[in-house]
């Protein structure tokens, strides 16, 4: 094994959060007059909520109310299990002896209990990248280079786990191996635009090559 390390997104590898946020999403543009599906928003993964609400509605938009009610409908909705295969792909990287971390935009102490409760001991936690980490999150490189720059490894020796588009474009943008796996709605090939170097539709499907990406 060459890979020195992996650096797992959260949302949509880990757990299945992205129904949530997006129906949450869907809830408080409905109640301002905006309608689209639920599976438009997943575009948007990896925004923060004013920016997602800007872009949806446009600069000028009174984004703090539409937030308020996005995260009360979130509040109110049930939260996701975890993604199909996702465990097991986290534990071949475990037992391989290959340290892996979390990159998430998120800051919710909450999502990093779960963690803890869910892969225990599978995660190098001191390594962890949030949304409290970085000035500027995901397309952005930051997040995946404050990464490498805790473990101390080169962009060439790190794959990257990812299911979002502006995921993928980070972890490309700091030069690491890329792993799209499409758990949501979204074309394929938003992924692979964005600079995915493998695709996968699920967990499951990349443990069985695991092996040779990690080589
Ligand atoms: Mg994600």
């Amino acid at each position: 094994m060459s890979k020195r390390l992996v650096m797992f997104d959260m949302d949509g590898v880990l757990f299945d959060t992205m129904p949530r946020h997006a129906r949450a999403w869907k809830l408080a543009f409905d109640e301002v007059g905006h309608h689209e599906p639920e599976s438009a928003y997943y575009i948007h993964e990896g925004r923060n909520g004013k920016g997602t609400i800007q872009t949806v509605l446009g600069e000028d938009a009174d984004w703090e109310p539409v937030y308020r009610r996005k995260s009360e409908f979130f509040a109110s909705l049930p939260e996701g299990g975890l993604i199909p295969g996702a465990k097991k792909v986290v534990e071949m990287v475990h037992g391989a002896g290959i340290p892996a971390i979390v990159v998430t935009g998120s800051g919710q102490a909450r999502n990093f209990d779960r963690i803890a409760a869910e892969y225990p001991g599978l995660f190098r936690t001191e390594w962890m990248v949030t949304g409290k980490d970085v000035t500027k999150g995901k397309p952005d490189p930051e997040p995946y280079l404050t990464g490498l720059r805790k473990a101390g490894v080169a962009p060439q020796d790190a794959v990257v786990v990812e299911n979002a588009p502006m995921g993928v474009e980070s972890g490309h943008a700091a030069g690491c191996l890329v792993v799209a796996v499409n758990t949501g709605p979204l074309p394929d090939q938003c992924l692979l635009d964005a600079g995915a170097d493998y695709l996968f539709p699920s967990m499951d499907a990349l443990a069985e090559h695991l092996e040779e990406i990690l080589r």
